[in-house]
């Protein structure tokens, strides 16, 4: 099967599950692999919060919050080194992935305004199919019609030391005991929360990566993606 049946068949691919369960990298990888558009959806609720931080807005004042969203503009370009997250023109790929940013993106995602405002956005960005999304209510809220919807999990202690080594290799002074309580922080308010909680939909295959390495998962993926009725055709040319 060739890459130019792949590219015309547009599916959309949903990818759902807690932070550090490896969405984003196996998201990124697939969407290589296929041809299609990755977009990370938390990178967005960073860069929100990214200009809440920097503006000295309290996190839990959502109309204050609504108020600053009203004149931000946040985007997602795919350039030659991947996908570019910028905040009013400014990039901010690098900046949205400090502590800070993580110990506070959980507080200003879960405001009804900051999830509907985030909500256009991404499905506009998916609106022409081909697209890899990965999130918290992706195959839940914002693409429930997605041919094919993944729940990645891993345990918490697994995704701390993903974490972990994933920021150190970024030079970010953190133990393994601050990023599993931030973890297991984040997974309570993500799952807890009255608007758009962390669940798998009741379509989505579930997928555990403890103890897999990466391929393994993209392939487990890939073998999904290929199976008869799935995903209305999509295949792999792998
Ligand atoms: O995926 P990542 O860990 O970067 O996401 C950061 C935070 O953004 C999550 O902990 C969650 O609070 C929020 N988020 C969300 N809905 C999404 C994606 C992310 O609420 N679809």
């Amino acid at each position: 099967m060739g890459r130019g049946y792949l590219q015309q068949m547009k599916c959309n691919i949903a990818i759902d599950g807690p932070a550090g369960a490896g969405k984003s990298t196996v998201a990124r990888i697939l969407a290589e692999r296929l041809g299609y558009l990755h977009v990370d959806t938390g990178a967005l609720y960073r860069a929100l919060t990214l200009l809440v931080l920097g503006k000295g807005i309290d996190p839990t004042d959502e109309s204050a919050i609504a108020q600053l969203f009203q004149d931000a503009q946040v985007d997602m370009v795919l350039e030659p080194g991947g996908v570019k997250v910028l905040l009013n023109g400014e990039d901010v790929t690098e900046a949205i992935r400090g502590p800070e940013v993580s110990e506070t993106v959980s507080v200003v995602a879960q405001h009804p305004q900051v999830r509907e405002h985030l909500l256009h956005l991404q499905r506009r960005l998916a609106a022409d199919g081909g697209v890899v999304m990965d999130g918290r209510d992706i195959g839940t809220v914002v693409l429930p019609d997605a041919q094919l919807k993944i729940f990645l999990t891993a345990s918490a202690e697994e995704r701390a030391r993903r974490r972990m080594k994933e920021l150190r290799s970024q030079g970010h002074k953190v133990t393994y005991k601050d990023i599993l309580l931030s973890i297991r922080a984040r997974d309570n308010l993500d799952a807890e929360r009255p608007v758009a909680p962390l669940r798998a939909a009741s379509d989505a295959i579930p997928l555990d990566t403890t103890g897999k390495d990466l391929d393994t998962v993209v392939e487990e993926i890939m073998g999904y993606l290929s199976s008869v009725g799935r995903c209305g055709g999509c295949f792999t040319d792998s």
